[in-house]
């Protein structure tokens, strides 16, 4: 796989569900690859990419972004309350908002820089108790409490249970996000985003069909 032939296959998506050519965002998720190969997607001109952990993203995104202009980078990993601060410096958007603290924190960086990256609270559709999120039932108020505290709400973001039907959390978060008025939807990674485009995805978050293979954990 390569960048041209995911741009193509979301194209295709986009058309087979009646969507607008252009409505799905792409980020290009760049965590734990050699700096080569995220060099040569910049070159070959995209420019929306996703890593999952702030350290990583501080070691090397401020230098590809004074080497390319108009990047946009999103945060789709865990963010600490004591991080926001730096997120803000780094991202444009942050994906992974799962908890009221979090969001008191963001209202407040954001109050004292006079800005705010885009945010997407994270739902835990599979109500995994491992995994992030706010569960499903805690979604309408958690919303209704960012919106309390005037954060940019773009729209919302899962991550499905490895081991089930995507499609079926891809329906559950649209149906969270069309009752509460949100159009954004960031869902769909390599094994699944044409599924998530025909049940309403906006952003998908593809790594390893882009990059290939992660060399290590991430
Ligand atoms: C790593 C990661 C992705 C990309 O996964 P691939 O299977 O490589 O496409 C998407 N979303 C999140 C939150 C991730 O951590």
């Amino acid at each position: 796989m390569s960048l041209a032939d995911i741009t193509t296959r979301i194209t295709k998506a986009e058309a087979a569900a009646g969507r607008a050519p252009g409505s799905v965002h792409l980020i290009a998720v760049s965590k734990v690859q050699p700096n080569e190969r995220v060099a040569a997607v910049l070159g070959e001109g995209h420019r929306c990419f996703g890593e999952n952990r702030v350290q990583e993203a501080a070691g090397k995104w401020p230098s590809f972004r004074e080497a390319y202009a108009g990047v946009d980078l999103h945060l789709i990993g865990p963010l600490q309350s004591n991080k926001v601060r730096q997120a803000f410096g780094l991202f444009d958007a942050i994906h992974s908002l799962d908890r009221p603290k979090l969001a008191t924190a963001i209202a407040r960086i954001a109050q004292e820089e006079g800005s705010c990256p885009k945010v997407f609270v994270q739902i835990n559709t599979g109500e995994e108790p491992q995994k992030a999120g706010v569960l499903p039932g805690g979604a309408d108020a958690m919303i209704a409490e960012c919106r309390a505290l005037d954060l940019p709400i773009e729209g919302l973001m899962c991550i499905p249970p490895a081991e089930e039907e995507p499609s079926l959390h891809f329906a559950l978060l649209a149906k969270i996000a069309e009752r509460n008025g949100l159009s954004g939807l960031s869902m769909g990674m390599s094994s699944d985003f044409e599924s998530a485009i025909a049940l309403g995805a906006t952003h998908v978050r593809v790594g390893s069909a882009i990059f290939g293979a992660r060399v290590a954990a991430g």
